[in-house]
Parts: structure tokens; sequence; C-alpha cells
């Protein structure tokens, strides 16, 4: 990763070839193929650069939430399957089915509502999603043999063709997951029974798909862990085989020698304890740098780790770092890949009580991403 270029204040530097080199591995490791999710900007990391280095990586297909996600992969001219599955009450899924974008259907509604779409387009591609016990979306058991009655009617008549039965897990304990796979072998044997086998069964997410070999099926929907990040709270992702593809950096803006008892930030929640330089870092809770983790999270300069001194402010946060050379123009590493020695974003999630899915998520729109591969 190059230095950062003069005039930039801060960035976080995506490395497309930890996504190739995570989906590459975890599909060996896991052994079916990968639906690699990059809802929600690729986890901060970029859709359409997390989509192209994860089909380079093998995977097969693509998952993201909604519709314009999937939309907007397509005119990023990704051809490869892409699956969505949160919509809009009322949505018509004309959009979907005219780029050829296959739908999650939860419910009567919207399997109706997709056979629909089909009458101007091709067949329509769904995948009905069980209701095991997560309590989101899903068709709820009892309604089940209904809707996929009526799915085997749909598909005979040419609106949609059924490619996928999918669930999801609630990673709440062995039990609760175990109790949420045999609902979903249920609902299987149910589909099966009513006429219903199509080529692609999937639950696992990469908590489940890494630790739970029979919750494997035909298909994983892997999102964090092609990032390079654990599911897992004890586990760090270098046990795992896993590279963290994002950086979040930025420039050291000002420096200041103050001293003993010198008031940091707003609120004067910490004071230096004797003389001492601050060192101004121009990313704030506006850039997603959790203001829980004032006075918590650490960065690193220069291979020294030094932690927030005082509260993140919308823009920028403070640091101490003693009668260290640090200056103008140095690198401050927030979180990145725990094996070159620099904070990671589960370090960040501990010091902000969250999970590392939210510090990579929440980067927001003005940091600009980079992109190298390594
Ligand atoms: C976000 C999401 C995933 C990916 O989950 P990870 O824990 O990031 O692997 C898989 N399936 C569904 C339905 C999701 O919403």
């Amino acid at each position: 990763m190059s230095p950062l270029p003069d005039g930039v204040l801060r960035e976080a530097c995506i490395d497309v070839g930890a996504i190739a080199h995570n989906v590459r591995h975890l599909r060996e490791l896991i052994g079916v193929p990968v639906m690699a999710v990059v809802k929600a900007a690729g986890y901060g990391h970029g859709a359409v650069r997390s989509a192209l280095a994860a089909l380079e990586g093998g995977a097969s297909r693509l998952g993201v939430a909604d519709i314009a996600e999937g939309v907007a992969l397509r005119r990023a001219g990704i051809t490869a399957p892409i699956l969505t599955w949160l919509h809009a009450p009322g949505t018509s899924f004309v959009e979907a089915a005219s780029h050829g974008i296959a739908v999650g259907v939860s419910s009567m509604a919207q399997l109706r509502a997709a056979a629909d779409a089909a009458s101007t387009h091709r067949p329509v591609l769904v995948h009905l999603k069980l209701e095991t016990g997560l309590g989101r979306n899903g068709i709820a058991p009892g309604e089940w043999p209904g809707v996929v009655a009526e799915a085997v009617r749909l598909e005979r008549a040419g609106a949609i063709v059924v490619e996928g039965l999918f669930s999801h897990f609630s990673n709440t304990s062995t039990e609760d997951d175990a109790a949420a796979l045999r609902a979903f072998e249920d609902g299987v044997a149910a589909a099966r029974e009513l006429g219903l086998a199509p080529p692609l069964l999937h639950i696992a997410a990469t908590q489940a798909a890494l630790s739970m070999p029979q919750a494997r099926f035909t298909c994983v929907r892997l999102g964090v862990g092609i990032y390079g990040l654990s599911p897992f709270e004890h586990r760090g992702p270098e046990t795992l085989g896993l590279r963290p593809a994002m950086t979040l950096r930025g420039s050291v803006a000002a420096v200041r020698r103050v001293p003993e008892g010198q008031g940091v930030s707003y609120g004067y929640t910490y004071r230096t304890r004797g003389p001492a330089t601050l060192a101004l870092v121009p990313l704030g809770y506006a850039d997603g740098v959790p203001r829980a983790a004032s006075g918590r999270a650490h960065v690193s300069i220069g291979g020294t780790r030094y932690r927030i001194a005082g509260r993140v402010a919308m823009d920028q946060f403070v640091i101490d770092v003693g009668d260290d050379p640090v200056c103008v123009g140095d690198e401050v590493v927030l979180f990145g890949d725990g094996a070159r020695g620099v904070p990671t974003a589960q370090e960040w999630a501990q010091a902000a009580d969250t999970i590392n899915y939210e510090i990579v998520t929440r980067i927001g729109p003005r940091v600009p991403r980079s992109e190298v591969s390594s």
C-alpha cells in the first residue's frame, strides 16, 4: 500500500486481491459454490469492485439486499447471477426481471407480483424463502405448502423459474440453529413432495458455512468472510485463513505541543498527564468512526499504537503521542490487517460495543476508496 498522497485527508484502501483470496480460500474450505454477498456497497468496500474481485476468486453468484443494488451491478456490466431478497411493499419485479435478477420471495403476494412481472419479459427467477425462526421475512411454515403449490403452478405456466429454496440462521446457539436447520430440511422435503426440487438450497451465511458443515447444502451466502473479517467474536480472521481487505487511514492534519493538564476535544474527557504532543486525525463520526470508541479505540502511527484522546468529533479526533516525533502528514492507520501490526476492525468493534460488520459498513461517503491488489 503506497503512502497517502499530499492533499489527501483520509481514505479506505481496498485490497481486491484479498477479497479474491478470501473467496478462493473459503470456496475450497467449504466445498460448495459461493454466493458472494455485496449488499450495502460491498460492506463499505464498494459493491462493483467487491463483486468483480469475488467473481475473480471463484464466486458463482452474487447476493444483495434490494433490487436497486442488483441493478447497479448490472449497469456496471456484471452478468453473473444475482439474488436480491428485501423488497419494498408493492414492488413491481419488472425491473428485476428485465435485468435477469432473481428475487427472493417471502410471501404469496410477492410470488404473484414476481409472476406478474413475467408477462412482458422472460420467466422471473425466484428463490422461495422459508422463515425458520429469525423473525424477519420469509414464508411462515404454515403458509409454505400453499405458496409452494402456487409456485409449482406458476412455473408450469412459464411465468417463473424456481431456482432455489433458502432461509437464514439467527446464530443464537447450537440448539437454535439446529432447530432452524431442521425446519429448513422439513420445508425442502415438503416442497419436493409438492413437485418442487430446485437446484439451489441455501441457508448458511459465513458463520454457519464455517461452523455447520451440515448446513452447506448446494450454496453458501458469504458476506463478512469475503472481506476478510471473522463472524466469530472470539476468533480473528487470521485463524480462518482470511485477509482483511479494508485499511482505513488518514494523514496527521496538525500537531500541537501542549502543557500538562490540557483538556482535549469536546467536554475535556481527556487531559494530558504531562507536556505532550497532540496529533489531529481528520476522520470523525461523519466518516463512520464510532463516537462510542472515544477514549477507547487505538490507531497506529509508524508502527506505534496510540489510544484516542477524548471524544471523537464529527470530522476529527485527537491522539496524545507524548514525546514521540509525530509530524504533520504522517500516516495514521485506524484499522486494517492485524497481521501487519495495525489495529483491526474487530478491535474497533470491541471498543465501540458493536460488531466488525458495523465498523466497515458505516465508513461514510466522504471517505474516498482507493484500490490495491496484493
Ligand atoms: C447479509 C446476509 C448474508 C451474509 O451474511 P454474513 O454473515 O456477512 O456472511 C447472507 N444472507 C442474508 C440473507 C443476508 O442478509
